[in-house]
C-alpha cells in the first residue's frame, strides 16, 4: 500500500467518525506526505486545517492510519496548498478611499506601459506541489502566468485600483508604497497583485518579486521558529524587491506573525521596496491589527474594489468567452450577467460550466440554452443566511432550531450571538432582518447581540477564533 492509497483507506474511516460537515471543511485536500519513524506527516491546505486536525482530530487520525499500518504511532500536520486557493472573506467593502483619485488616475494615464506577455517562462509557478522553504540562492516567485493586467478588464469597479496597480508596476517603491488594495472576494484582488508582479518581472527579470498569503506567511514563521531557522526567514524576507502578500485579513489577532511582518515590512519599506497588500476590508475594520501596522498601512495608498455593473459583467463575460473561443450571442451574455452579479468568479464558474455543456453536446449557447442551463442555479441558490444558521449549529453541536428558539441557555445564546455577528458584519443585514430570520427576534436584540460580539471580539481569544473557523467552514462550503 503506497501513501495515496493508505491516506484513502485512513480516510474512509475517519469519514465515518466525524460528522460530514467538519469531514469535508477540515479533510478536503489533504493528502499523506510521508512517514517518519512512525509519524505519520499529513499535508493540509491551511493553518486552520493543521490546527483543528491536531487539536481535535489526531487520536482519531492516528486510530484510523494504525488499522492499515500498525506501525504508525503518532500524526503531524504540515501545510501545503495542491490546488491554488484563495483564502478571501466576505466582507463588503467599505466606503472606498477617494483621496488622490484625479493624481492616480492622471500619473496610470502617463505610465501606460506595455502589457507583459501572457506567457512567461520565467515566472515558476507550482500550484500543486508544496512550497519548500525558500533561501536567498534558489528563488521562486510564485506568481501564476494567468494573472496579466491585458486580461483584466477595466470598469468603474475597479478603475483605482486598476490605475494604483499599473502605476506601483511603472515605479515600484517610488509613488504608492504600500499599496493597499481591498474588496469583497471574487473581485479580482488577486489577479491585479498577480498582475503587478508578472510586469515587473517581465521589465525586470532579475528583480525578486514574492507573491505569498498572509496565511502562507504565518505558517512559514511558525516552521521557522519550531525549526530554529527565524533568522534564515528574516534573511530571506529582506532580499525581496516586491513583496506581495495576499488577503492580510488572516494577520488579524496573531500577534507574533504581526510583530515579525511589522519588522519586515519596516526594512523593506526603508530600502524604497515596493510593498503590495491585499485584503477583504479597509485597514482600520480589521479587528486586532496592531496599530502601528494599521498606521503603515493608512500611510500608503487604499484603494478598494467594488461589484461590477451590469455593464462590465457583460463585457468580462464577453471577453473570458473570447478567450475560450465561445460564441456567446449578446442576450445570453446579458442573461448570465443579470443572473449572477455576485462576483467575478462566480460569473466564470457559470461561464466554464455553459462552455463545458455546450461543447459536449455541440450546442450553440443561445440565450435559451443558457436559461436552460444556469436555470437550476438560478432557482436554488442558497442563502448566506441559511448558510450561516447551518454552519454555526454545526460547529457548536447544537441544532438549527435551537438557533432560533427562545431558549437563553448559554450554550444556544452564544452561537446565536455569533451568528447574528456574521449576518450582520459579513452580509450587511439589517437589524429587522436579522431578528427574522433568527426566529423573530426584536431589532433591538438583535444589535444587543451583534455590538456584544463585536467588542468581545477585539480582545477575547476565544470567540475571535470560533469566528475564524466559522468564516474559513462557510468559505469552504
Ligand atoms: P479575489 O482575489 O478578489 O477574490 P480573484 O482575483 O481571484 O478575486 O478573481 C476571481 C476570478 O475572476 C479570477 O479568475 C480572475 O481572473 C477573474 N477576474 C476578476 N476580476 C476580473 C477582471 N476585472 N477582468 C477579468 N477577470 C477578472
Ligand atoms: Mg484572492
Amino acid at each position: 500500500m503506497d501513501t495515496a492509497q493508505l491516506w484513502t483507506a485512513a480516510l474512509g474511516e475517519i469519514e465515518l467518525s466525524i460528522s460530514r460537515a467538519n469531514f469535508i471543511t477540515w479533510f478536503k485536500h489533504t493528502s499523506l506526505e510521508r512517514i517518519t519513524d512512525g509519524c505519520a506527516l499529513i499535508r493540509t491546505p491551511n493553518g486552520f486545517a493543521k490546527e483543528w486536525i491536531e487539536k481535535k482530530c489526531a487520536d482519531t487520525v492516528t486510530a484510523a492510519l494504525r488499522k492499515h499500518n500498525p506501525r504508525i504511532t503518532s500524526i503531524r500536520c504540515i501545510i501545503g496548498t495542491p490546488v491554488p486557493r484563495d483564502i478571501d472573506g466576505v466582507h463588503k467593502p467599505q466606503t472606498p478611499n477617494t483621496h488622490r483619485i484625479g493624481d492616480i488616475l492622471r500619473t496610470a494615464r502617463k505610465n501606460k506601459q506595455p502589457t507583459p506577455p501572457t506567457n512567461l517562462p520565467h515566472v515558476a509557478h507550482h500550484p500543486t506541489t508544496h512550497r519548500p522553504p525558500q533561501s536567498a540562492t534558489t528563488f521562486t516567485s510564485y506568481l501564476n502566468a494567468r494573472y496579466t493586467f491585458d486580461n483584466f478588464i477595466v470598469g468603474a469597479h475597479n478603475e483605482l485600483a486598476h490605475a494604483a496597480c499599473r502605476t506601483v508596476s511603472a515605479s515600484p517603491g517610488e509613488v504608492y508604497n504600500p499599496l493597499f488594495i481591498y474588496g469583497d472576494v471574487g473581485l479580482g484582488k488577486t489577479h491585479l497583485l498577480q498582475s503587478v508582479g508578472n510586469a515587473i518581472i517581465a521589465a525586470s527579470p532579475d528583480k525578486r518579486v514574492l507573491y505569498t498569503s498572509s496565511e502562507r506567511f504565518t505558517s512559514e514563521l511558525i516552521d521557522a521558529i519550531h525549526n530554529n531557522t527565524i533568522s534564515e526567514f528574516k534573511r530571506f524576507y529582506q532580499t525581496i524587491d516586491l513583496l506581495i502578500i495576499d488577503d492580510i485579513q488572516f494577520l488579524a489577532g496573531k500577534e507574533k506573525t504581526q510583530d515579525e511582518f511589522f519588522h519586515i515590512f519596516n526594512y523593506l519599506y526603508q530600502q524604497n521596496k515596493q510593498i503590495i497588500i491585499s485584503s477583504d476590508r479597509p485597514p482600520h475594520a480589521i479587528a486586532t491589527l496592531e496599530a502601528r501596522l494599521r498606521s503603515r498601512f493608512e500611510g500608503g495608498m487604499i484603494a478598494d474594489i467594488s461589484q461590477p455593473d451590469f455593464e462590465t459583467r457583460v463585457a468580462i463575460l464577453q471577453k473570458k468567452a473570447d478567450e475560450k473561443d465561445l460564441v456567446l450571442p449578446e442576450d445570453a451574455a446579458q442573461y448570465i450577467a443579470k443572473h449572477v452579479a455576485q462576483n467575478i468568479r462566480e460569473l466564470e464558474g457559470a461561464l466554464n460550466k455553459i462552455a463545458a455543456i455546450c461543447t459536449f453536446h455541440n450546442r450553440i449557447p443561445s440565450r435559451a440554452v443558457v436559461e436552460e442551463i444556469l436555470g437550476a442555479r438560478v432557482t436554488q441558490q442558497t442563502s448566506p443566511t441559511a448558510d450561516i444558521l447551518s454552519v454555526v449549529s454545526d460547529h457548536f453541536n447544537i441544532t438549527r432550531d435551537d438557533l432560533t428558539s427562545s431558549s437563553r441557555k448559554k450554550t444556544i445564546a452564544y452561537p446565536r450571538q455569533i451568528a447574528i455577528f456574521l449576518m450582520r458584519e459579513d452580509h450587511n443585514l439589517s437589524y429587522p432582518e436579522i431578528g427574522a430570520r433568527c426566529g423573530g427576534r426584536d431589532h433591538s436584540t438583535i444589535m444587543h447581540s451583534y455590538r456584544k460580539i463585536k467588542k468581545a471580539i477585539t480582545h477575547d481569544h476565544a470567540i475571535r477564533n470560533d469566528i475564524d473557523i466559522i468564516r474559513q467552514k462557510l468559505r469552504n462550503m
